[in-house]
Formats: structure tokens, C-alpha cells, sequence
């Protein structure tokens, strides 16, 4: 599990994100995988809120680790705006 506290938690992940480009693809809210479309690795992130902490989770070996991975940051870039369009919704 990764804890996400500030933007700086996922900086560095975050720059690999924007260089390598993955493919997300929504499974369900909080739930989605993360495709390099250069290798075609492939690998689940989920994105939770325990006790009014977030948290991602990531099935790399860094993620299994408790690293913050560029598939986790890919992930929650695209569950921020999901949960952004659903509160504007009012869901
Ligand atoms: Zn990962």
C-alpha cells in the first residue's frame, strides 16, 4: 500500500507517468489497470480511503513493496478526476 499524502509522494512517479504514457482502463471506481503499451505489462491499482486516508495499492513488484510506482500514479490521476465528476454529479 502506498499512503498518498502530498503531491510529492508520487512526484517522481508521477514524471514517469508523463514519459512512458500508460494506458488506464477503468475496471470500476477505484478500481483499474495500468498497461504499458511498450511492453504490454499489465497491472491492477486500486485506490481506497480507509479512516480519511488514501491509499494505492499496486500489483508491481514496487508497488507490492510500498512504492509509489508510475502505474499508481497513472491510476490515481484518472480516480481524482472520476471522483471529481462524481461529486459534481452529486453521487
Ligand atoms: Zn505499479
Amino acid at each position: 500500500m502506498i499512503q498518498l499524502t502530498t503531491a510529492a509522494t508520487l512526484e517522481n512517479a508521477i514524471n514517469k507517468a508523463r514519459t512512458v504514457k500508460p494506458l488506464v482502463r477503468i475496471a470500476k471506481f477505484g478500481s483499474y489497470t495500468v498497461t504499458n503499451k511498450a511492453t504490454g505489462a499489465t497491472y491492477a491499482v486500486t485506490c481506497i480511503k480507509r479512516e480519511g486516508k488514501r491509499f494505492a495499492h499496486c500489483t508491481c513488484k514496487a508497488g507490492e513493496r510500498g512504492q509509489a510506482c508510475y502505474h499508481a500514479a497513472a491510476a490515481v490521476g484518472a480516480h481524482i478526476v472520476l471522483a471529481a465528476e462524481r461529486a459534481a454529479l452529486n453521487f
